[in-house]
């Protein structure tokens, strides 16, 4: 075959395409014969070919088979030879039927693996291709209701802002009891004397004069509104600027367009942003819980317990609190977040 060039001898230029694959299964299904597949060759492929294709596989059950012989084998010059095994397209235009075993045995080397594993890849790339073009159309909605929430991370962003910046000390307590006791807000009880189980004023675990006894006045909630590192406004902002880089517009013409990579990278981009969606609601939520009206009553319990030495101060109003440790740390916080959505849009089957 002269610079790549080769002669076609079957019928099939081109590999058949889903509709024709659909006919062909539904020959099996219905006869029990794939023989029966119109236009099939009966010799083994050339292995001099560069492209050969797994177009389907094939499995009939011996009891469909006439006579309960085997399904014959292009490779074992169409020998009766196997029940499972795959539909092979070659680049000489010609569809075979081969045998799982004898297709690993003839194309050696792993290249029977290869032509495996395009075949899975040329389904995943189609099934991406599906999925696409059933999902992009969404696109708008979906960023409609990413927009929606821009009241509510907003308001979130500026409250928090402002409680690292305007009370920075109470701040850096409240994240330590995040990070050292899961939000639990405590105060120490002395006990200097103990006059049962042992002598008194001596205490096993402390080994000392006096036991110490720590009392939970309450559980703070909401630890990502305290956390420097969550930008509301930032994420929602990357969240839109993912959907936006989605294709919009004639949604057909759009992943005709594209190639291969263009196909994955897409899928990618998509799914990664139906993730993310979802993922920046919780975590809004999860900040909105610091201002929760059971989460700053329990702040002002914690504030106002006789055993708590800070000097710190906290006012209820109807929608905020007023919180003042000293001169450097007085803030107006508001609490009425602006309601979320549960972005049901997001809910879309994956590929
Ligand atoms: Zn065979």
């Amino acid at each position: 075959m002269p610079d790549g060039s080769f002669s076609t001898v079957g019928p099939y230029l081109f590999p058949p395409p889903p509709i024709q694959i659909e006919e062909f299964l539904f020959i099996v299904k219905e006869t029990g014969e794939p023989e029966r597949i119109p236009g099939i060759t009966r010799a083994p492929p050339d292995l001099s070919l560069e492209r050969h294709e797994l177009i389907c596989e094939i499995h009939v059950p011996v009891g469909q088979r006439p006579g309960g012989e085997y399904i014959p084998c292009a490779i074992c010059r169409d020998v009766p030879k196997f029940l499972h095994g795959h539909l092979l397209w070659s680049e000489d235009g010609c569809l075979r039927l081969i045998g799982h075993c004898c297709a690993h045995e003839y194309f050696q080397g792993g290249r029977f693996a290869d032509i495996v594993d395009q075949g899975r890849r040329k389904r995943q790339r189609k099934a991406q291709e599906d999925w696409l073009l059933d999902n992009l159309e969404k696109v708008p909605d979906l960023l409609a209701e990413i927009v929606a929430l821009q009241p509510a991370a907003g308001f979130l962003h500026k409250q928090k802002s402002a409680f690292a910046k305007e009370a920075p000390a109470v701040h850096e307590i409240f994240q330590r009891a995040f990070r050292n006791s899961a939000g639990a807000l405590t105060v120490v009880h002395e006990q200097l004397a103990r006059n049962h189980d042992g002598p008194r004023g001596f205490h096993s675990s402390t080994g000392g004069q006096s036991d110490y006894q720590v009392e939970i006045v309450a559980t703070l909630r909401g630890q990502e509104f305290l956390m420097t590192g969550f930008r509301p406004i930032s994420a929602l902002k990357k969240l839109i600027a993912q959907l936006e880089a989605l294709p919009g517009g004639n949604v057909l013409d759009a992943v005709a367009a594209m190639d291969e990579q263009g196909v994955d990278a897409t899928t990618r981009m998509f799914l990664a942003a139906l993730k993310a969606g979802p993922a920046l609601v919780a975590r809004l939520r999860a900040a909105a819980l610091f201002l929760s009206p059971a989460n700053v009553a329990g702040m002002k319990k914690w504030a106002e317990h006789p055993n708590n030495p800070l000097p710190l101060h906290i006012d209820l109003r109807s929608s905020s609190f007023r919180l003042r440790l000293d001169e450097n740390n007085i803030l107006l916080v508001l609490t009425s977040c602006p309601p979320m959505s549960d972005l049901k849009g997001f809910d879309i089957a994956l590929p």
